[in-house]
């Protein structure tokens, strides 16, 4: 497990990394946040990151949050940011504060009526495969409007913009495409059903350069935080 400041100092590399990236595409870096990703690390990983002052964690499990929550000054807010089987839906939003991982019209309605059963709101993102890559979860391009419209059909549900994962390669350019398909696509979704869609969950340790070109607003950090993940 990293120090506190072994975690700051690669703190430090990664901000200055974000605020370069910014420099470049004339960004303000304070519209950029950076989310700490914790998955496989044990609870104490995100129990650090809330001490380092960061308001939220990213899981991609909703057992494996569930765990480390209670460890977990109560203040913290965690973001699922994995892929969702329906018959998890319930327990993601008891243990989820944010979902970003909806994929689908059945999943967004299954959510938003087991929120509003449970008298809960919670904040989603729509999963979005914009690298069209057949490794890769979220709906396709075509298949967004439906699945925004899924969601936005249920008050519980706040949609706050949509999430993508570029597709593995060496190539940058195929991060940079996916990157601004993504959003192309909230552009569209936007301007279409008339709702604001602020938030654009794009770039990991590998690429947020350029996701922050392509206009991120939610960088998601796992490795350049806390090291390499212990392989599964
Ligand atoms: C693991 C994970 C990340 C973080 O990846 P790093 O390369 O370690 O920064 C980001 N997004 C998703 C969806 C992930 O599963």
């Amino acid at each position: 497990m990293p120090t506190p400041e072994e975690l700051k100092s690669r703190l430090d590399v990664l901000m200055g990394r974000v605020r370069e990236a910014c420099a470049r595409s004339g960004r303000d870096p304070a519209s950029v946040r950076v989310l700490p990703v914790t998955k496989t690390h044990p609870a104490e990983f995100a129990a650090l990151a809330h001490a380092l002052g960061f308001p939220a964690v990213a899981e991609n499990r909703v057992q494996e949050a569930a765990q480390k929550r209670p460890l977990c000054p109560p203040g913290l807010r965690w973001e699922l940011i994995g892929h969702l089987q329906s018959n998890k839906a319930k327990a993601a939003l008891q243990t989820f504060d944010v979902i970003q991982s909806v994929d689908s019209a059945e999943l967004a309605a299954r959510l938003g009526r087991l929120a509003a059963e449970a008298g809960l709101t919670r904040e989603v993102l729509i999963q979005v495969n914009s690298g069209r890559d057949p490794a890769k979860f979220g709906c396709e391009l075509e298949e967004a409007p439906a699945v925004l419209e899924a969601a936005l059909a249920w008050p519980a549900l706040k949609v706050r913009g949509l999430m993508a994962v570029a597709p593995l390669s060496d190539d940058m350019a195929v991060a940079d495409r996916a990157f601004s398909e993504l959003r192309l696509c909230r552009d569209r979704l936007a301007q279409g059903f008339g709702v604001s869609l602020p938030e654009l969950s794009m770039g990991m340790s590998g690429d947020l350069e350029s996701a922050v070109t392509a206009g991120s607003t939610c960088l998601r950090v796992g490795s350049a935080l806390f090291g390499a993940r212990p392989s599964a």
